[in-house]
């Protein structure tokens, strides 16, 4: 299937390493000209050069932190002509709910949610004028199952649902489409760190880690194994399309089975 990417200008945010990575990779992989974006310009130059050898794509860098209101003004006036705007950077950390200050709670909606907010209002007006744009935000499972370990984490991946469907609803009848993707667990390099310092801790393998996990932590899962980045980034690259034309407004899956809900 030809995703007819090309000539196409694509910001992946947060793409040096993770579902970010392989997001981006996917895009260019299929013509997409993309911006790839971490916080250092090492990471950045890294990824910016792995991406050009795997695929032979037009590939750019842009280090900045996107939870910055100056750095991603700066962005889109350095890099005009954003058609797809993949909103992935996101944090999370394990914590009980009364250990969770005001700061935290703060600062998860600021990288979390602001951040794809903000740069959604940036590109909007050059996507208006073409009557043509993409708009993903990668929220997550945890956004309609709340991990009691995090719920400040679960409380902005479900303000990242309404804020796709919110602002779906107020391009309607143009070419824009926004839709939210929801991963489920997800091998990419900070869930695949944590898990290897687990079994390292606790002298085990990653594969007996993985395994209670899954029997014990999210024991609905239908694959029951963490996600590839890839198994993300397919699914992505499809909605970032112009095939996927009729997507929109939507919160599509692709977690595994773990969300208990046909629907
Ligand atoms: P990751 O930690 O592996 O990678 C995150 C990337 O974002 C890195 O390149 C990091 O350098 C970059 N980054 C972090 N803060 C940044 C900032 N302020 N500015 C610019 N770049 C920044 O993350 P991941 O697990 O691949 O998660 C990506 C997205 O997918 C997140 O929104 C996360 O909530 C969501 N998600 C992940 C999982 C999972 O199991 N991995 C499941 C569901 C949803």
């Amino acid at each position: 299937m030809d995703l007819q990417l090309q000539g196409k200008l694509a910001l992946v945010s947060g793409s040096t390493a993770g579902i970010g990575y392989a997001i981006a990779r996917t895009l260019a992989q299929e013509g997409a000209r993309v911006i790839v974006n971490g916080r250092s310009q090492a990471a950045v130059d890294e990824a910016v050069e792995r991406i050009r050898t795997e695929t032979q794509g037009q590939v750019l860098g842009h280090a900045a932190d996107l939870s910055r209101a100056d750095a991603a003004e700066e962005l889109v006036r350095r890099h005009p002509g954003i058609g797809i705007l993949v909103n992935n950077l996101g944090i999370f950390e394990a914590k009980a709910f009364e250990d969770i200050p005001d700061e935290d709670w703060l600062r998860f909606f600021d990288v979390n949610v602001l951040s794809g907010v903000r740069l959604a209002r940036l590109v909007l007006p050059q996507m208006k004028r073409e009557n043509w744009g993409r708009i993903v935000f990668i929220s997550s499972e945890s956004a309609v199952q709340i991990p009691t370990e995090m719920v400040h984490y679960g409380v902005t991946k479900t303000a990242q649902i309404a804020v796709a469907r919110g602002l779906a609803e107020s391009v309607a009848g143009t070419g824009i489409t926004v839709n939210s993707v929801l991963p489920g667990p997800t091998k990419s390099r900070g869930v695949g760190d944590f898990v290897e310092g687990m079994a390292r801790s606790s002298d085990r393998s990653f594969a007996q880690v993985e395994a209670e996990f899954f029997d014990k932590v999210r024991p609905t899962s239908l694959i029951r194994r963490f996600a590839a980045p890839q198994e993300v980034a397919s699914l992505v690259a499809y909605v970032a399309s112009p095939l996927a034309s009729a997507t929109t407004g939507a919160a599509l899956r692709v977690d595994g089975g773990v969300v208990k809900s046909a629907f």
